[in-house]
C-alpha cells in the first residue's frame, strides 16, 4: 500500500474506532457527540460542515466539498445511531473500540459507523488535496435510521433538502461480501423492500373469565396470527428479485444455474430453498420471494379472570419492489380475516434503483473488477430498509455499497444487530481504498 492510501485506511480505522466509543443506541440516539467529532474533522480539513438538531440531542452533520458544478453532486451517507447491545452476549465491551484478533470490535463497526468513518477521511484527503472535481462531493451522517429514520435523513430531506440534493447516493445495504453455494459475490444494493407496520386489532363483548366466550378478542385475534403464520402471504415474481438471483446463477457451475434460477420464481423458489444447506441464507432468500408479515408484539388484557373486549398484535410488514402498500393491506386482510381491523402505524415504500442506466453502477462494478476480480458484483435486493427511503424520495440513485472485505468466518447477517459486531482491520482498509477508487472516478467525471 502506498504511503497516502495506508494514511487515508488509518485516518477511517481511528474515526471508526472513536465513532464506536460515543454510545449513540437508539433509543434515545443521542447521535450529537458523534455528529460534533466528525464535523471536527471535516473543520480541521478546511471544509465547512453543519451540525444540526432535529430533536434535543439528535444530530445531523451535513459538508460538501466543492466542485465545479459540472455534473450534479454524489452523497456518501451514513447514519450515526445504532441498535441496542446486550453486554453479556457479548465476547468484548459493546463500546469498547479496541482490536483483538484482527479486528475491530464495537457496535456499529459494519452497521454502519464504518461507512461514516470512511466517508469523513475521504472528503477530509479530497479537500486537503485541494481536488477541484466536476461534482459536489457531499457527506451526511444522519440520525435516528433504526427507529425508522424519522429524526435523521427524513428530517434532513424535509428541511433540508438543499444541502443534500444529489444525483446519486451512496449508503449501506450492500458493499460486503456473501457466499451463495460456495461461491464469494459482493453485494451492491440497487433495490429494497418497502416497510408497513401494521396493529391489527380483534374486538369482542369483555366478560367475567369464568364464562368463555365464543367471539372472544383474544382467541380470535390468536387464531388470526395462526393462520399468518402458517400461511403466510402469497408469492410473488419480481423484476429485481430475478435479476438479482440470475446473476448469482450466472456465475455458479452450470449444472447449478437453473437450480439457483428458479429461486426467483414464485411458485416453484420455496420447494427449491432446500438446495441452500445454510439456513439463514434460506430466510434470506424466502423474505424475497413476496410481501411478508411478521408479528412482533402482543396485547390484550391486564387481569386473569377479565375477558378484555381489545386484543392488538403489531405486524412488521414488508412489501416486496412492484408492490404496494394496498396489495400488502390486502393480503394481509385476506389471511387475518375481515372482522380484524387494520391501522397503517408507519409506511414507506419500496426502493428500486435501475442499475444498468447508471454511470454510477458502471463505474462501481469496474472498480469491484479490479479490486474484487474474484467475487463478481450482484444486484442485490435488500430485505430490510435504509435511509434510502428519504434520499430516494428527494430525486437520489441509491446504490447501497459501503465496502468491506469480510472473511470467511465473518458473514455479515451475522454481525448486522448481532452479538459480537466487529469489522477486519484489513478488511476495513480494503473498504477504505475501495471507496475512494469510486469516488475519485465518479467526481471526476
Ligand atoms: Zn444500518
Amino acid at each position: 500500500m502506498r504511503q497516502d492510501d495506508q494514511e487515508l485506511s488509518e485516518h477511517a480505522f481511528g474515526l471508526c474506532q472513536q465513532l464506536i466509543r460515543i454510545d449513540t443506541t437508539n433509543p434515545p440516539g443521542n447521535e450529537r457527540p458523534a455528529a460534533e467529532l466528525l464535523a471536527a474533522e471535516l473543520s480541521s480539513a478546511g471544509l465547512d460542515p453543519v451540525v444540526m438538531q432535529s430533536a434535543p440531542g439528535r444530530g445531523n452533520v451535513v459538508a460538501r466539498l466543492r466542485g465545479s458544478g459540472e455534473l450534479p453532486p454524489l452523497l456518501l451517507t451514513a447514519h450515526l445511531d445504532v441498535v441496542e447491545a446486550e453486554p453479556a452476549s457479548w465476547e468484548h465491551p459493546p463500546f469498547c473500540g479496541d482490536v483483538h484478533d484482527g479486528c475491530l470490535w464495537g457496535r456499529g463497526a459494519i452497521d454502519m459507523k464504518n461507512m461514516a468513518a470512511m466517508s469523513v477521511a475521504i472528503l477530509a484527503r479530497l479537500a486537503r488535496e485541494g481536488v477541484k472535481p466536476k461534482r459536489d462531493l457531499i457527506f451526511a451522517g444522519v440520525a435516528d435510521e433504526e427507529a425508522g429514520c424519522r429524526h435523521g435523513s427524513l428530517w434532513l430531506c424535509e428541511n433540508h433538502r438543499d444541502l443534500v440534493q444529489s444525483e446519486f447516493a451512496i449508503g449501506e445495504g450492500g458493499g460486503f461480501n456473501v457466499q451463495v453455494a460456495g461461491k464469494s459475490f459482493f453485494t451492491v444494493q440497487v433495490a429494497e423492500k418497502g416497510v408497513c407496520w401494521v396493529r391489527a386489532r380483534a374486538t369482542g363483548e369483555p366478560g367475567h373469565g369464568s364464562m368463555p366466550r365464543d367471539d372472544s378478542a383474544v382467541v380470535r385475534l390468536s387464531e388470526a396470527i395462526a393462520r399468518l403464520g402458517s400461511q403466510g402471504l402469497p408469492r410473488h415474481a419480481s423484476a429485481s428479485v430475478e435479476a438479482f438471483i440470475g446473476a448469482i446463477a450466472s456465475h455458479l457451475p452450470a449444472p447449478l444455474r437453473p437450480v439457483i434460477k428458479m429461486l426467483a420464481n414464485p411458485t416453484l423458489g420455496p420447494a427449491m430453498l432446500n438446495v441452500l444447506p445454510d439456513p439463514g441464507v434460506r430466510r434470506a432468500f424466502r423474505a424475497l420471494l413476496g410481501n411478508t408479515a411478521s408479528p412482533t408484539v402482543l396485547r390484550a388484557g391486564n387481569k386473569t379472570n377479565v375477558i378484555p373486549g381489545v386484543a392488538e398484535a403489531e405486524i412488521d410488514g414488508r412489501i416486496l419492489p412492484g408492490q404496494s402498500r394496498e396489495d400488502f393491506l390486502r393480503e394481509l386482510s385476506d389471511v387475518l380475516g375481515r372482522d380484524i381491523d387494520l391501522e397503517v402505524m408507519h409506511s414507506l415504500p419500496p426502493v428500486v434503483t435501475e442499475p444498468k442506466e447508471s454511470s454510477l453502477y458502471s463505474l462501481i462494478h469496474e472498480v469491484m473488477g479490479e479490486r474484487a476480480p474474484d467475487a463478481p458484483m450482484v444486484p442485490f435486493v435488500l430485505q430490510g430498509f435504509t435511509d434510502a427511503k428519504a434520499f430516494t424520495s428527494i430525486g437520489a440513485k441509491w446504490y447501497g455499497f459501503a465496502p468491506v472485505k469480510l472473511p470467511p468466518e465473518l458473514r455479515f447477517a451475522d454481525m448486522f444487530h448481532g452479538h459480537n459486531e466487529r469489522i477486519p482491520v484489513d478488511g476495513l482498509a480494503w473498504g477504505t481504498q475501495t471507496l475512494m477508487e469510486v469516488v475519485r472516478r465518479c467526481i471526476e467525471g
